[in-house]
């Protein structure tokens, strides 16, 4: 069988879902495999880079989509791309089944069957394929690197002959694979980091770093009868709530870096950093909302956009991080395709084998043999 990537079409989509590397461990599953000319050109990667790894290179998205067996994507397809979707063809991409209904149905009746790469279940074996997490881990490093770029002072203390620099102090709100990742990327620049989540159990982790977990403090009498562990609040409670935005009001004048990340899957991002926060915070302080495709976890935050406030506050809602490091992000990205092509492949034969009683595969079909398979039951294994 063969398998092909298409270039991407999205505006400002520079990643690719086969790398020269990936290409030549999907041959050793047995399979031959196609890029369209240009491909992965924005991510650095030749069509002379492709021809030496033995791919074929075709001139044409149609004669991808027409030539190819599998076809693996980033982005989900797009209209266009779904007119070329054909019987008995598999195509593997960030897919977002509960957003793209139209999508699901234009496979089915086309007899094309879906594996979308942000379904695969969070379970340790399926780690070598989770997508999600491998693009969050390069959005949190990357959100870093944006805020020193936007940043006009150092992250380490220095102490120099024209005198004394006093280090950057760093925010991370939501401590998840994006957190931990800009958390480890700010403490190893030199910043004084904090974190926090309203997880507790993540605590070690952050202080593992090297970062000081902002802990609530909670007294008996402020708990909800029985809702207390611990003596943390539940997360979701008014008193919760209320304290987590105090501390923050309370500690915004000092930060001088704040990158958020907080997340609920299936829910709109939470308001964690209101209008006043940012009008507290120093001029020349940057925050970094990499929930903004979600609405922003900061009040004033615009998706895909950079703001300047009236006192001087830089606010960045890109929501494209991964595409910004297009060439880390592909070589990540095919690796989990190639992972989850091997498990497709279990005679390593050039042949898929898409079996439906697989906890991973079947958690991250959404369509499969003409019937949509969106949504999955629960993963069986933990
Ligand atoms: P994750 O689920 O691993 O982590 C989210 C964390 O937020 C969890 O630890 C959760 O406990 C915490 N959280 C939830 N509510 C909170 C609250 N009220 N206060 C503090 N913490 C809270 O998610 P992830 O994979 O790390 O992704 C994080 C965010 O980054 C998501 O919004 C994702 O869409 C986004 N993302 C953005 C880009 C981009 O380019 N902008 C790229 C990749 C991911």
């Amino acid at each position: 069988m063969k398998i092909g990537a298409p270039k991407e079409i999205e505006a400002g989509e520079a990643r690719v879902a086969m790398t020269p590397d990936s290409a030549l461990q999907l041959q050793k599953l047995g399979y031959d495999c196609v890029i369209e000319t240009g491909a992965g050109q924005a991510a650095g990667f030749t069509d002379a880079a492709y021809e030496a790894a033995g791919v074929e290179v075709v001139k044409t998205a149609a004669a991808l989509w027409k030539d190819a067996d599998i076809v693996a994507k980033v982005r989900p397809p797009t209209t266009a791309e779904a007119k070329k979707f054909r019987e008995g063809q598999l195509v593997i991409s960030f897919f977002y089944p509960g957003q793209n209904e139209k999508l699901m149905e234009t496979a089915k009746a086309a007899g094309t069957n879906i594996i979308a790469m942000d379904m695969v279940p969070r379970i340790s074996r399926a780690q070598k394929m989770d997508a999600l997490s491998s693009m969050a881990n390069i959005a949190g490093y990357r959100a870093v690197i944006e805020a020193g770029n936007n940043f006009g002072r150092f992250f380490t203390g220095q102490v120099t002959a024209a005198g004394k620099v006093p280090p950057a102090k760093v925010l991370v709100v939501g401590a998840g694979v994006a957190g931990l990742a800009a958390i480890g990327t700010a403490t190893s620049l030199g910043a004084i980091t904090y974190a926090f989540d309203v997880r507790p159990e993540v605590a070690e982790q952050i202080e593992s770093m090297g970062a000081e977990f902002v802990f609530l403090e909670f007294s008996a009498d402020e708990l909800p009868d029985g809702a207390a562990t611990g003596g943390y609040a539940p997360p979701q409670s008014p008193e919760f709530q209320a304290k987590q935005l105090a501390k923050f009001r309370e500690i915004a004048p000092e930060m001088d870096i704040v990158i958020t990340t907080a997340l609920i899957p299936g829910r709109p991002a939470p308001k964690l950093w209101t209008k006043d926060m940012v009008e507290a915070m120093k001029p020349g302080s940057v925050i970094i909302d990499l929930a903004a495709e979600r609405g922003g976890n900061c009040e004033l935050t615009k998706a895909d956009e950079r703001i300047v406030t009236d006192n001087g506050v830089v606010i960045i809602g890109y929501t494209d991080f991964p595409s910004k490091m297009a060439a880390q992000s592909s070589t990540l990205y095919s690796t989990n395709i190639r992972h989850m092509m091997t498990d497709l492949t279990p005679g390593k034969d050039g042949t898929v084998v898409h079996n439906m009683e697989d906890d991973v595969i079947r958690g991250a079909t959404a369509v499969f043999a003409g019937a949509i398979t969106f949504p999955p039951p629960p993963p069986k294994v933990a």
